[in-house]
């Protein structure tokens, strides 16, 4: 790839799971590729940007342990441009606050909660955003501390009463937790490792974590590419300005492994992933898949588990 195409504002990385420097470019992506179908995005974010026609941002994958991450790190000056003129607010907001959402966030907040006890919980959200889980929380009377570093957002939860910092040393006077919660905020962070470290300093025995990122298998990769040739804009989470990493659960596991936190699944029932399908040939395929998954099961003891919806205790 050629490294002047990308200008001064990004600085190039290690791999942020090993740090080894040795990787080679997977993707190389042109913005229009991951702006345009990017519903938040306004339109003339090129001119907003200052960005040549010819600036491309590469996916690499790791030579040493096979990670991909985004390869150029945006300079707080290009990602402020970003959250302030390019990301429309209200189209962020309304991502947030709508039936989906919460219906998603209650159905991993019901499990988190099944996982704990019923002396006064204190629960931490860890890139809270706009605060959906801190009022669902607040509202059955369960204390809820939020951290989200974007300034704007804090003073609307400040407003709304909600528990709030943007300061890490604060989340640290109110530890230990009985839960932490990290929903979609990992693929974001310039280095995982140090926030999971934090994790594990802000936690005591059995404090249960929920973490969800976007599952960035080499199926989906796979998808993308083809997407590129057909000339389909790109699923959104392939954004290598917001988000710098991309994992497959064996990196999330390994993450979470190496600060002290274990696997857990508050499912009674064992996922195999069977579920409803319209019918014929999805219903087929689905069914085959499951029965894999059952001898795979049976065999080695793992179950279906999905990036996007895991749970871990610290030991
Ligand atoms: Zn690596």
């Amino acid at each position: 790839m050629n490294e002047s195409h990308v200008d001064n504002r990004f600085s190039s990385r290690r791999c942020p799971f090993c740090g080894s420097n040795k990787s080679s470019c997977f993707m190389d992506l042109e913005t229009d590729m991951f702006c345009l179908g990017n519903w938040t995005y306004n339109k003339n974010y090129k001119e907003l940007l200052n960005l040549s026609h010819k600036a491309t941002f590469p996916i690499h994958r790791c030579a040493a342990c096979g990670f991909r991450f985004a390869k150029y790190l945006p300079n707080t000056d290009f990602l402020d441009l970003v959250y302030d003129k390019i990301i429309n607010m209200q189209n962020c907001n309304d991502g947030s606050e709508n039936l989906q959402s919460y219906s998603r966030r209650m159905m991993y907040l019901g499990e988190l909660l099944s996982c704990l006890g019923n002396h006064d919980l204190k629960i931490l959200d860890y890139g809270c955003g706009v605060g959906v889980d801190l009022k669902i929380l607040k509202s059955v009377n369960i204390k809820c501390i939020g951290y989200e570093p974007s300034r704007e957002r804090l003073k609307k939860m400040i407003q709304s009463d909600l528990n709030v910092y943007s300061d890490e040393e604060s989340l640290f006077s109110e530890c230990p937790y009985d839960a932490i919660i990290c929903d979609n905020v990992l693929e974001h962070v310039p280095c995982p490792n140090e926030i999971v470290g934090i994790f594990s300093k802000l936690s005591k025995k059995d404090t249960v974590l929920f973490v969800s990122v976007p599952d960035s298998n080499i199926k989906f990769f796979k998808n993308q590419k083809s997407r590129i040739l057909k000339k389909l804009p790109l699923d959104m989470s392939l954004n290598p300005w917001e988000h710098l990493n991309y994992f497959e659960i064996k990196y999330i596991d390994r993450l979470f492994d190496n600060a002290g936190f274990s696997p857990i699944n508050p499912n009674i029932n064992v996922n195999i992933g069977l579920r409803q399908e319209g019918g014929g040939l999805n219903r087929l395929r689905n069914i085959l898949a499951s029965m894999v998954r059952l001898i795979d099961y049976a065999v080695t003891g793992r179950t279906n588990r999905n990036p996007n919806w895991l749970f871990y205790k610290y030991e």
